[in-house]
C-alpha cells in the first residue's frame, strides 16, 4: 500500500461543492482583493481566537511575519532572536527587514528554542525575539515571556506549524505582540493556494499592520510610512473559510493519528518518537521521530521502496545556509547541527486511513526487524 507523505486532494475532496460554489460566486462577484470575504473570514479566525487577537489577512505566512516586524519598526542595526532549527521564513524575513537574525540553539526532546541558548544571544542590538511552534506543538511561553520581559524585547510567535496550538491553554499566536499564521497547503489549516494571518494583540499594532498590508496607505494614495503589497485574496479567505468550520475535527484526526504511532512504535529501539505535554498538547502539524545511530537516510529509503512517503524537516541548520553565512552565531549549536542528521517526519495527515497507519506501521517495524 502506498501511503503519500501528504493527501491535498484527499483533503479538499469533502469541499469539492461547496468550493465550486464559492469560486462562482466569486467569479460573477469580480471582486478578488481583499473585501468581504477576507473579513469574513478574518472574523471567523477572531472568533476561534475568542476574540483574544486582531486577525489581517495576508498574502503568506512568510508575510505575516514580515509585516509584523515591519509594524514594530525593526529594520537596519537591529538583532532579532530566532531559532537554527526551523524553516527559512522565520530568518529570511528578519534578514528582508535589513534586521540581523541570531540563531540560538533548540532543545532534543522538543525541538524547541532552548532559552539558556536564547541567552547568549542577547546584545544591546536585540529588538525582538521570534519562538518558533514547530511541528505543531507550543514553545514554553512562559520562559518566553520570562526572557522577553526581562530584555524588554517584542515577541513575534511564528505559529506557521501550529495553528490551533496551545500552551497552558492559551492559543498560539495570542501571547506574542505578533503571531504569524499560514495557510500554505500542509499546514494544519491548508489553502488552495497560498495565504496567511498576521494575529496582533492591540489595537494600536494591529492598525499599523493594516496599513502595512497596503503599501503603508491610508486614507488612498497617501504613505505615511513604506508597506507593501501583503494583500490576501478574496477567492483564498472564500476556501479557507469553508476548510476553517471543520478545523477542530482535522486536529483531532491528527492527534488519533498520533496516538496510533505512539502506541505501535513505542518500544522500538533506535526510533525516538516525538513527546505531547500536558502544559503544550501537541497539534501535529508533523510526526518527527528522531533515528538513532546513523540510521536515518537508510530508513527513508526503507520506506520509500515500501511506497511510504517521507521528508527531512530540515537537513541544514539556518545558521549554515550559504545565504547567513557572513553572520557567525554567539552561541555553539549542537543540538541543531545533530537533529539535522536525525530527524524525519512521517504521514501523519488527517484523511490517513486505519490501514494506511498500518502500512507505515509495519514499514518502519521492518527496518528495525522487531
Ligand atoms: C511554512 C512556514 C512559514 C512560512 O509560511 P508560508 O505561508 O509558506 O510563507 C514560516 N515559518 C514556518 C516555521 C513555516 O513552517
Amino acid at each position: 500500500m502506498s501511503v503519500p507523505l501528504l493527501d491535498v486532494p484527499a483533503q479538499n475532496a469533502p469541499y469539492q461543492e461547496e468550493l465550486l460554489d464559492a469560486f462562482k460566486r466569486l467569479v460573477a462577484s469580480g471582486q478578488f482583493i481583499l473585501g468581504k470575504e477576507v473579513e469574513l473570514f478574518e472574523k471567523q479566525v477572531a472568533d476561534y481566537y475568542g476574540n483574544a487577537v486582531y486577525a489581517l489577512g495576508v498574502s503568506s505566512g512568510t508575510d505575516a511575519l514580515l509585516v509584523a516586524l515591519m509594524s514594530l519598526g525593526i529594520g537596519e542595526g537591529d538583532e532579532v532572536i530566532c531559532p537554527s532549527f526551523t524553516f527559512f521564513a522565520t530568518a529570511g524575513s528578519i534578514a528582508r527587514t535589513g534586521a540581523t537574525p541570531v540563531f540560538c540553539d533548540c532543545l532534543e526532546e522538543t525541538f524547541q528554542i532552548d532559552w539558556e541558548s536564547a541567552k547568549g544571544c542577547l546584545s544591546e542590538k536585540t529588538k525582538a525575539v521570534i519562538p518558533v511552534h514547530l511541528f505543531g506543538q507550543s514553545v514554553d511561553m512562559a520562559a518566553c515571556e520570562a526572557f522577553a520581559n526581562e530584555h524588554g524585547l517584542a515577541v513575534i510567535e511564528d505559529c506557521a506549524q501550529s495553528m490551533g496550538a496551545r500552551y497552558e491553554g492559551a492559543l498560539c499566536g495570542s501571547m506574542g505582540a505578533f503571531g504569524a499564521l499560514s495557510f500554505f497547503p500542509s499546514k494544519n489549516l491548508g489553502g488552495l493556494g497560498d495565504g496567511g494571518m498576521v494575529l496582533a494583540q492591540s489595537e494600536e499594532l494591529y492598525d499599523i499592520a493594516l496599513k502595512m498590508r497596503n503599501h503603508g496607505m491610508h486614507p488612498r494614495y497617501y504613505h505615511d510610512f513604506i508597506g507593501g503589497n501583503f494583500r490576501l485574496d478574496a477567492l483564498q479567505a472564500a476556501f479557507l473559510s469553508i476548510k476553517m468550520r471543520d478545523f477542530d475535527v482535522s486536529l483531532s484526526k491528527r492527534a488519533s493519528n498520533a496516538a496510533f504511532y505512539q502506541a505501535h512504535l513505542c518500544d522500538v529501539e533506535g526510533l525516538v518518537l516525538p513527546v505531547d505535554s500536558p502544559s503544550a498538547p501537541h497539534t501535529w502539524n508533523q510526526f518527527t521521530v528522531r533515528v538513532l545511530n546513523g540510521q536515518r537516510d537508510g530508513l527513508a529509503e526503507h520506506l520509500r521502496s515500501a511506497g511510504i512517503g517521507s521528508a527531512v524537516y530540515y537537513p541544514v541548520a539556518l545558521h549554515q545556509q550559504a545565504c547567513f553565512g557572513e553572520w557567525d552565531s554567539p552561541v555553539a549549536l549542537p543540538i541543531t547541527e545533530k537533529l539535522c542528521g536525525e530527524v524525519l517526519s512521517i504521514p501523519i495527515y488527517p484523511e490517513l486511513t486505519e490501514g494506511q497507519l498500518a502500512a507505515v506501521v509495519a514499514a518502519l517495524r521492518s527496518f528495525f526487524r522487531v
